[in-house]
């Protein structure tokens, strides 16, 4: 392809996904499903790999997230909350495991394996023992203050035993029972349905009367500990820390001190993923070292010692949508 049609096919990529991520994390209300949206950013990936003086600061492939939304009072994240790079296929996780290598001189590194909820990212700031602030990923940089809404949540204290100045971070979601029960009433009600219990999450978080949040059974899985006054070593001993202050962490989580370890978790996962009363779209594969991450380091997007394996999109299950086709 020459440079003049690959610019008109860019352009014509990014208007569409820009569209699409706006009604996605601004509006809660997509209207092409995941798998569409992952084809044409992976398009729009290959093309600007291809031809990368067409790479733009503002393309979506430069961006975390969506635009904010007015309706909140915007706060200015301390550490930037970044989005995942993502990954198909057991060739692909080996690949990245070889750019961690060029870092850490070894094949043989310690991974936490996580599984990927289908919930939105929430930023918990505690201080003096007390939940002060409560802040979603917004544009990576500044999210949107959901304080009120958060406080609702059961499984999030809003109090914890340490006056260390703590933001602990994670995932907001809603279980497939509390997904099926609210569209349910919306369907007596004859409003219209979510379109998943991503976007049910997201639109119950995001809602100004925190009496509807409070209304629905929102949860909590907690994963990332920042304490600058007692900071720990591992994303393990995240995971022990958060759980210890009496925070949800999700049972699943497992470390892989080898490559088989993960092989097995993958292919243990993505069998038993619908079992699950919650949603997941993959799994999380972090880097256990603290100190390693580091060395990793970052882009502008992602870190660069984590990856999201994802699932294949055929295997995605049957939603409330599916049972009422007619609405
Ligand atoms: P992402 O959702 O693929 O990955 C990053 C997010 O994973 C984090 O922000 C965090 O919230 C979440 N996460 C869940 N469990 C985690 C764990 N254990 N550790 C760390 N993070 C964890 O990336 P993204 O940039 O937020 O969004 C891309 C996703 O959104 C894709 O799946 C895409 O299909 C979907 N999307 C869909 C549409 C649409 O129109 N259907 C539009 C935009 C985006």
């Amino acid at each position: 392809m020459n440079k003049e049609k690959a610019a008109i096919l860019i352009d014509e990529l990014r208007k569409k996904l820009n569209e699409w991520a706006k009604e996605y994390y601004v509006l809660d209300n997509p209207s092409v499903d995941d798998a569409e949206y992952d084809k044409a950013i992976h398009e729009l990936i290959n093309l600007e790999n291809q031809f990368p003086e067409l790479i733009t600061l503002d393309s979506i492939t430069q961006k975390v997230g969506g635009s904010i939304s007015d309706k909140f009072e915007k706060y200015t994240h301390k550490y930037p909350m970044l989005s995942l790079g993502d990954i198909f296929s057991w060739e692909e996780f080996l690949n990245f495991n070889k750019q961690v290598a060029k870092i850490t001189d070894t094949e043989n590194n310690e991974y936490t394996a996580e599984l990927k909820i289908d919930g939105l990212s929430i930023s918990l700031i505690y201080k003096d023992g007390i939940l002060q602030n409560a802040v979603t990923r917004g544009d990576g940089k500044v999210g949107e203050n959901v304080t009120n809404n958060v406080r609702t949540i059961k499984s999030i204290p809003l109090s914890i035993p340490t006056k260390d100045e703590l933001e602990i971070r994670g995932e907001v979601f809603l279980s497939k029972t509390e997904f099926s029960k609210i569209n349910e009433e919306r369907l007596l009600n004859g409003e219209q349905l979510f379109a998943n219990p991503r976007n049910a999450a997201a639109g119950t978080l995001r809602q100004l009367d925190s009496q509807i949040a409070a209304s629905r059974n929102l949860d909590g899985y907690l994963y990332y500990y920042f304490n600058e006054a007692n900071p720990i070593n591992t994303q393990m001993e995240s995971i022990t820390q958060i759980k210890e202050l009496g925070l949800k962490v999700n049972p699943e989580t497992r470390i892989c001190k080898t490559l088989d370890d993960v092989k097995e978790y993958i292919d243990y996962y993505t069998k038993k993923r619908n079992d699950l009363d919650y949603e997941i779209d993959g799994i999380v594969f972090k880097l256990n070292d603290k100190r390693l991450q580091e060395e990793v380091g970052y882009t502008a997007k992602t870190p660069k010692w984590a990856i999201a394996y994802k699932f294949p999109a055929e295997v995605k299950e049957t939603q409330l949508l599916d049972i009422f086709p007619s609405v």
